[in-house]
């Protein structure tokens, strides 16, 4: 978001409290021409022969966005069968979307083989149940490379102890299973963690990955998975992408040489695409002082964006109504009956009742983790694409809050 002539403007000149009055408050709001500027500087980083981006959909599952994925050239990656369902309804191909689940049950596998999937396997049991089952179904292995990395332990996913992948260190296992079933792997895998910000860390277990790849000899892709840091807080220092890029593909270069034929580069960002392209709107509901602090809430919190609870994570927030304001220090807060600190001693100009705040970086894991916590109903999702604005989910009502509720009518 921009400040234009002392006021905040999104995307190409939307004004954030013309949106707030038009759809309401909470509300996401997505600029999917920034997802686009994403895309594109991912793209432009990694001078390889295939490319290919698989986006994350985890972070968000919006179908105009999943559309727009594909309109830029982008495949998918997902988690779990309903992702996949709705990368499908979206128009993906199956076979542009790769199906990384973490311990799901043997039927998730066989429909995500009927869906015609591209699929990833992350542990041995079902290596060996998939080899004896579908011996002619070219599978990817996600290999846990164990390296440290991404912003926390909740969110680094391939150091040792994680449940993610198999084992690098099993090697010899994935080997006996391949020639037992005859079986053919067509892709290596790692996904090391969210935020990282260390190109070198990148590099150690991408190191890894081609070394294994090496004694793999029916690949089609390597594929490198997500985790690419965005800045949160100002002067944050994020990942060096041009500089990633640049020693990535030399590395890449020189394996697809040794191995003799030109595999497909596979990244999946997910964070890194939406992130910052999100922005959760709300107003001010009440200002509160105590003898220890100016408590400003909004009537969100926890329930729409769990990230500063659940992992911590700093969202900048500045005040839409009031950019001009004298600056106070304030806990944003927010209406749930539980501690729910959006924003810990943020200094933002003067916050009145009625104000609207904005979250910042609020694309990824937003809405998506966003719950009925306190039954309040989840926010509308608006996109933004080329100055305009599009209504792309509804907020929820009561009948939604209902919904699935079966009244027995026992105690009437
Ligand atoms: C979550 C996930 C990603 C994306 O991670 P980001 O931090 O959002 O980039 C990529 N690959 C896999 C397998 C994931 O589970």
């Amino acid at each position: 978001m921009l400040v234009n002539n002392g006021k905040y403007v999104m995307n190409e000149g939307v004004d954030p409290l013309f949106l707030a009055e038009k759809y309401g408050t909470p509300l996401y709001v997505y600029d999917f021409d920034k997802i686009a500027g994403q895309f594109h500087r991912l793209k432009a980083a990694f001078d390889v022969p295939n490319l290919q981006l698989d986006y994350a959909c985890k972070a968000l599952t919006n179908i105009n966005l999943l559309r727009f994925v594909k309109s830029l050239g982008g495949a998918l990656d997902t988690v779990s069968i309903e992702e996949a369902q709705l990368g499908l309804s979206a128009g993906f191909e199956p076979q542009e979307i790769m199906f990384t689940p973490n311990g799901v049950a043997w039927e998730e596998m066989v429909a995500a083989v009927g869906m015609g999937l591209r699929i990833n396997i992350d542990s041995l049991p079902m290596l060996e149940r998939f080899g004896r089952t579908f011996p002619d179904v070219p599978v990817c292995i996600r290999i846990n490379p164990h390296i440290m990395a991404g912003g926390n332990v909740k969110i680094s996913v391939g150091h040792i102890d994680s449940k993610f992948g198999i084992s690098y260190q099993q090697l010899p296992s994935i080997k006996a299973i391949v020639e037992n079933t005859g079986m053919c792997i067509n892709g290596l895998h790692m996904h090391t963690g969210s935020d990282i910000a260390d190109p070198e860390a990148f590099l150690q277990g991408a190191d890894l990955l081609l070394q294994l790849a090496m004694g793999f000899p029916d690949l089609d892709f390597v594929d490198l998975g997500g985790g690419f840091k965005v800045t949160y807080k100002p002067g944050d220092q994020g990942l060096d992408l041009e500089r990633l890029g640049a020693m990535l593909s030399a590395r890449f270069r020189d394996f697809c040489q040794a191995y003799g034929k030109n595999l497909t580069l596979v990244f999946e960002p997910g964070k890194f695409l939406v992130s910052e392209a999100g922005y959760l709107l709300a107003t001010t509901s009440l200002i509160k002082k105590t003898p220890a602090a100016t408590f400003a809430f909004l009537n969100t919190g926890l329930n729409h964006l769990i990230r500063p609870m659940f992992y911590h994570a700093y969202h900048h927030i500045v005040n839409v109504s009031n950019p001009q304001g004298d600056p106070h220090l304030y806990q944003v807060v927010g209406y749930i009956c539980e501690t729910d600190t959006l924003g810990h001693n943020r200094e933002i100009p003067e916050v009145r009742e009625g104000d609207v705040l904005c979250l910042l970086n609020a694309g990824a894991y937003g809405f998506m983790m966003a719950s009925n916590y306190n039954s309040r109903p989840r926010p509308a999702e608006v996109m933004l694409f080329e100055g305009k604005d599009y209504l792309i989910r509804e907020r929820e009502t009561m009948e939604d809050l209902r919904r699935h509720q079966i009244d027995q009518h026992l105690f009437d």
